[in-house]
C-alpha cells in the first residue's frame, strides 16, 4: 500500500452567513470580497480536527481503514473497511482470507475507537496475553474465512465480546457493534473527507449556513 500523503489541515471560518473551509487562511472573504481581517471572533480561522491517527501509536484499540487504499486517498465512502485491534505496542491484529495478521505498518491513516479505560489495570496488564492467546485459535485459521460472513469484523467482535465476558458484561451483537464503534466514526470522518476532497480541487468551500446560526454575531 502506497503511504497516505500528509495534507493540511482543514480551516474553517464564519462570515456573511457562510462557513468558509480552507486550507491557508485568505485576506478577503471568498463569498463576499470583503477583508476579513477585524471581522470579529467567528472570522478567524479554526482548525478542524482531523478524525484520523496513525494506528501503530494507538494502544489496545478498534482500528479502521479502508480495505483498499486510504482515507485521504480517494476513500469514496462506499468501499469496503477492514478493521483490527492493536495490543500494547501498536500492533494490529486482524484477519483475512490468509488468517490472523500482526501488521507493524499499513494502519498509518484509521479511526480508532479506545476499548479499554485507563483505570481497567487488570486488562490492561493482560491485554496483549488475551489478544495473543484468542488469535493462534482455531477459529481463525484462514480456510474458515467468508468475505460476508466470517471476516475481520467476526474477529473483532468475538474478541470484544470475549473480553466483555471476562469482566461479566453482556455481549455485544453484531448490529450493536456497528451502530456502536463504526457507524458514529465514519460519519464523522466522512464529513472531513468530503472537505478534504473539495480542497484538492479548489482553494475554498463555501457552505450557507442555517439562519439560527447566523444570529448572536459571535
Ligand atoms: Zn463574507
Amino acid at each position: 500500500m502506497e503511504a497516505a500523503p500528509e495534507p493540511g489541515p482543514v480551516l474553517r471560518l464564519r462570515h456573511c452567513g457562510a462557513a468558509i473551509f480552507c486550507r491557508r487562511p485568505p485576506p478577503l472573504c471568498p463569498a463576499c470580497g470583503r477583508p476579513l481581517r477585524g471581522a470579529g471572533l467567528a472570522a478567524a480561522p479554526v482548525r478542524l480536527p482531523c478524525p484520523f491517527r496513525h494506528g501503530h501509536r494507538q494502544r489496545r484499540a478498534l482500528l479502521l481503514r479502508p480495505a483498499a487504499g486510504s482515507f485521504l486517498g480517494g476513500y469514496d465512502g462506499g468501499a469496503d473497511l477492514h478493521v483490527g485491534i492493536t495490543n500494547g505496542d501498536g500492533v494490529v491484529y486482524n484477519y483475512d482470507e490468509e488468517g490472523i495478521h500482526r501488521d507493524e505498518t499499513g494502519w498509518e491513516q484509521c479511526i480508532s475507537v479506545p476499548l479499554v479505560q485507563p483505570d481497567m489495570f487488570e486488562l490492561l496488564q493482560q491485554w496483549d496475553k488475551l489478544l495473543e492467546e484468542f488469535s493462534v485459535g482455531e477459529a481463525w485459521l484462514p480456510h474458515r474465512y467468508e468475505e460476508h460472513d466470517y471476516n475481520c469484523y467476526t474477529y473483532a467482535l468475538a474478541f470484544i465480546n470475549s473480553i466483555l465476558t471476562a469482566q461479566g458484561k453482556q455481549q455485544m451483537s453484531k448490529s450493536e457493534f456497528t451502530e456502536k464503534f463504526v457507524i458514529p466514526q465514519t460519519k464523522n470522518a466522512s464529513k472531513y473527507i468530503t472537505l478534504h476532497q473539495e480542497l484538492t480541487t479548489k482553494d475554498f468551500y463555501i457552505v450557507p449556513l442555517p439562519d439560527q446560526e447566523n444570529q448572536g454575531g459571535n
